[in-house]
């Protein structure tokens, strides 16, 4: 009997007309669909007239049942996983029966779809050839803003998802660790009837979230731009340097030193007026 197909498949994270077709096909034609949230998931399938069965697979029950969710797979059922919103594994369940299910030889296959981080990057106006997907930041104050500093030199773009209850707080510890005055973007309730993309500083956003309470409903990712490259810094710092000890010592001697003092490189400082 050939093992059976472990499908991941995204669902919506609002607008329900964002479940592809072959998410629909796919949940239509399974033996069972593991869900985070069965009563929810159970919404959505009822609303497509779907009735495959479900079962329940979260953060707490994930290791136990990964083994028996494996053993039905390698009896030949092809089955799917479906968390509450998005893309299953993104700062959701699944992540163990992913790999109890690899690890076993079986298929897994992905339905790829919504995910918030994805979706929301994708109108932010942020650098986004690379990013870093910070998920959800620690909810505990101190530890949230140790998190924060450790990525205050971080170059790429930051994402992070965030809740209504501590949005306020956590723009207030990014504004602390990264500046007030770095670009940020800020992608509220997105596909959903008050869908909301505000840009500007970290100040400014934290300043229009204070003043508008509506503003701090609903879900959130919160986008950082990264810290800017530093080099040209440097580089103006170092031919500053080098121009002074340039009217008391030889060029080479000068560039020599002017590097060392500012980390900028030798060979760009030479000759610099
Ligand atoms: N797996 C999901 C995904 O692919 O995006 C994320 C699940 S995580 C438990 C839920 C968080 O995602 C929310 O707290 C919020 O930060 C973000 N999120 C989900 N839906 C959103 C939406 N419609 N607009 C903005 N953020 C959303």
């Amino acid at each position: 009997m050939p093992a059976g197909t472990l499908f991941i498949v995204a669902t919506p994270i609002g607008n329900l007309g964002d479940l592809t077709p072959r998410a629909l096909e796919v949940l239509r034609s399974v033996a069972a669909i593991c869900a985070e949230d069965t009563r929810r998931s159970g919404q959505l399938l009822a609303h497509f007239g779907i009735s495959t069965p479900l079962v329940a697979l979260h953060e707490h029950n994930e290791d136990a049942l990964a083994q028996r969710v494996v053993d039905r797979l390698l009896a030949g059922e092809s089955l799917a996983l479906v968390s509450d919103a998005g893309t299953p594994l993104v700062s959701d369940p699944g992540f163990r029966l992913v790999r109890a299910a690899r690890a076993a030889g079986v298929r897994v296959s992905p339905l790829p779809g919504a995910c918030a981080a994805i979706a929301a990057l994708s109108v932010a106006g942020l650098p986004s050839d690379r990013f870093a997907f910070e998920g959800f930041l620690p909810a505990k104050a101190s530890a949230r803003r140790e998190q924060l500093q450790r990525l205050a030199g971080e170059t790429r773009t930051l994402v992070f998802y965030e809740s209504s209850h501590r949005i306020a707080e956590s723009l207030a510890d990014m504004r602390a660790a990264f500046g007030d005055d770095r670009p940020a973007v800020l992608a509220r309730e997105l596909t959903k009837l008050f869908e909301t993309v505000l840009d500007g500083t970290l100040a400014d956003l934290q300043a229009k979230v204070d003043a508008d309470e509506n503003q701090r409903k609903g879900e959130f990712v919160v986008m950082v731009q990264g810290a800017g490259d530093d080099r040209e810094a440097r580089l103006s710092e170092g031919r500053r340097v080098y121009t002074l000890l340039n009217q008391h010592l030889p060029p080479s001697t000068a560039a020599k030193l002017a590097a060392e003092i500012t980390g900028a490189p030798r060979k760009e400082l030479y000759g610099a007026r």
